[in-house]
């Protein structure tokens, strides 16, 4: 059986991807403290005649990633993790005169230092195998252009894109690819505070984006279909564009 493993995969753009490569893989389910909605995909999942299983842990804590992935190694020593979804990201937006340390550390530890600490376990677990593998980060259009009040997290996933583009490099030889995912502004918890009314004005599609949108690209990136496509950055957003 082949696995593909979504960091924050309990709600959100995560969940959308998880239901969406269930289709072609059993799922592992990410998440960090929201065991019940975690549970709901996996019930979904199983709904649907797939297979997923859950795996808490903190992206950002390279010890605990360590236990998870060493622990499901063990429970499964002929399976084979052959798509890593580095989605699991929060923001935690101020100007950048007012921003604390804790939301400068918070928000670069697990959106940027995340994708290091599980993307480095993984590709212990890819490389002897030989089997190739997708590795799909979820960045953001202000990773691309920069967003005021969001000078952290713009940070993170601009770092993210360089990081794509240098590994993608490093790990085609193996036929790993890595690429990266823009979102625009999508409807999740993550966006539900921000006034939609007047931000969509500012799209030319007129409207915020779906989970299920963004899912769709990183289904595509994670079929075999996408073997020649690495270290590219494919935005959805609308028309939003830098
Ligand atoms: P969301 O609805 O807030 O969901 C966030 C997910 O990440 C949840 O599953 C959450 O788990 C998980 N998570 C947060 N911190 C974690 C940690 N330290 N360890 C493990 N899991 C963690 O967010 P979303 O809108 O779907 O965003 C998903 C990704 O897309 C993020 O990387 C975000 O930056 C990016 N993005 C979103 C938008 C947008 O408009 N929504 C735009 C551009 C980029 P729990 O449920 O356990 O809390």
């Amino acid at each position: 059986m082949k696995y593909a493993l979504i960091t924050g995969a309990s709600r959100g753009i995560g969940r959308a991807v998880a239901l969406s490569l269930a289709e072609q893989y059993s799922i592992i389910i990410n998440y960090h403290s929201n065991s019940e909605c975690a549970q709901d995909v996996k019930q979904l999942i199983e709904e649907k005649g797939g297979h997923a299983e859950l795996l808490p842990f903190d992206v950002a804590d390279p010890k605990a990633i360590e236990a998870a992935i060493d622990s499901w190694e063990a429970a499964h020593p002929d399976e084979f993790i052959s798509v890593l979804v580095n989605n699991a990201g929060i923001r935690r937006d101020n100007v950048m005169f007012m921003m604390s340390e804790d939301d400068w550390h918070s928000v670069l530890d697990t959106n940027m230092n995340g994708f290091f600490y599980i993307t480095r376990r993984l590709l212990k677990h890819m490389m002897p195998r030989r089997h190739g593998g997708r590795i799909i980060n979820m960045a953001s259009l202000s990773g691309l252009k920069g967003m005021p009040g969001q000078v952290n997290y713009s940070a993170a996933k601009a770092a993210l894109i360089g990081a794509t583009k240098a590994l993608a490099q490093e790990v085609a030889p193996r036929n790993i690819t890595v690429n990266a995912v823009a979102p625009g502004f999508i409807q999740t918890d993550m966006t539900k505070e921000l006034p939609e009314d007047e931000l969509k004005r500012l799209i030319p599609v007129g409207r915020f984006g779906k989970a299920e949108e963004v899912a769709a690209v990183v289904t595509f990136l994670a079929s075999d279909a996408a073997a020649y496509v690495t270290g590219e950055v494919i935005n959805v957003n609308g028309g939003l564009y830098t």
